[in-house]
């Protein structure tokens, strides 16, 4: 058994779209967090673990940006990935001709359609952007490009308006659509009828870009697929502006264990690629992270502990090995003889039942003494009871 779920969850009704697609962000929402900047070379061994986990689509950056972001893009477009490569560009003609400069396949072009964002950014009403927009998306299929278009803000936009907008864009030939919920502003409920509402007179692709300010990117996001959504962004870690973004290991790994929708990820390689991303945006992992912490594979209560080592499965959901992640026992305070043995199995120690008990002794001292018991403590509390007991 290879993870152990509530029955309960069998009880809701489930109605999942057949096909799902991530579009990853990482390489661009991701890129936005404040004090991150990737290099030619972190973008490309980034883009090719996506790619080895299997993500369709990999939104690479933002090519109106700079030269280098440019190159960056145009290295992964050339890499010879089976992930489909998108840029983002504004809803202009110069973003969308230097995006095909970098050979993508598609474009992500967006528009901000909330009334705060029409006054207060774009200084423009509504019929004015619309035709802007719709220039932008015919100019883009013009040139054969997968063309996504993005209502930013689209949760805090007019129901009607954005109906219009997002039927206009089918008109003008957009292959998909997207919800950019981008203060994070909505709840699960809300999505719900947001959707639900979008599906009535919207026929194609809708996908959502779900930030987190309230915790709430994963669950939005996975009520939307339940409402008629068949794509989702997605960063590795959640980095992105302010709170982030959907976390891809949580949408991922809660699809597959949780509500039993595998789209055939390898997720093995999960814990690599938050590794990666971690150390090139210089971005450290929570320790208690969902998915990829560092702490949600240890054991330290000698209750748990114990349990573990009968069956794993009694203190986690599922077991480690499906994320790339190593189950570890930590000895403190509240271990037992054996937490022990099992320590000192795993690093191949053998010992008499006497040695075993002035360890476990020694164990428990130390760490009351105000010592963590990490490995290399453990093996010192190791040495010094057994010559003891010669
Ligand atoms: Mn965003």
């Amino acid at each position: 058994m290879k993870y152990h779920i509530s029955h309960y969850n069998k009880e809701a009704e489930l109605n999942f779209p057949e096909d799902i697609t991530i579009y990853d962000t990482t390489l661009r929402d991701g890129e936005q967090t404040p004090g991150v900047c990737f290099s030619k070379e972190d973008k490309l061994e980034i883009a090719r673990k996506l790619d080895q986990v299997k993500i369709p689509q990999i939104e690479a950056g933002f090519p109106i940006v700079s030269q280098r972001e440019r190159e960056a893009i145009k290295q992964i477009t050339h890499e010879g990935l089976d992930a489909t490569i998108l840029g983002l560009a504004r809803t202009k003609i110069e973003d969308i001709d230097v995006a095909l400069d970098c050979d993508v396949d598609g474009i992500i072009t967006f528009m901000g359609t909330s009334d705060i964002h029409l006054e207060h950014k774009m200084h423009k009403g509504r019929q004015e952007i619309l035709t802007i927009c719709m220039k932008a998306v015919e100019y883009a299929k013009d040139y054969g490009l997968f063309v996504a278009f993005s209502a930013e803000d689209a949760t805090r936009t007019d129901i009607d308006f954005l109906k219009r907008i997002y039927n206009k864009a089918e008109e003008y030939g957009a292959d998909r659509v997207h919800i950019a919920d981008t203060v994070g502003a909505i709840t699960p409920q809300g999505m719900k009828y947001l959707m639900t509402e979008l599906r009535k007179e919207v026929n194609i692709d809708i996908a959502l870009h779900c930030h987190n300010d309230f915790g709430l990117a994963v669950i939005n996001s996975i009520t939307g697929l339940l409402y008629g959504a068949n794509g989702l962004s997605t960063t590795v870690n959640n980095i992105g502006e302010r709170a982030g973004n959907a976390s891809l290991e949580e949408v991922i790994m809660a699809l597959r264990i949780l509500y039993g929708k595998d789209l055939g990820f390898k997720t093995k390689y999960l814990q690599e690629l938050s590794d990666l991303v971690s150390q090139r945006s210089s971005l450290p992992v929570p320790y208690n992270k969902p998915i990829v912490g560092q702490n949600v594979f240890i054991h330290e209560s000698g209750i748990h502990v114990d349990a573990v080592i009968e069956e794993p499965l009694t203190y986690e959901p599922y077991v480690p090995e499906l994320v790339g992640q190593k189950r570890k026992l930590v000895l403190g305070k509240h271990s037992g003889c054996r937490a022990v043995k099992a320590k000192l199995d795993e690093i191949n120690i053998a010992y008499s039942e006497d040695e075993l008990i002035e360890i476990v002794r020694n164990v428990k001292r130390s760490r009351e003494n105000g010592k963590y018991i990490n490995d290399n403590v453990f093996c010192e509390i190791v040495r010094k009871c057994r010559k003891k007991e010669e």
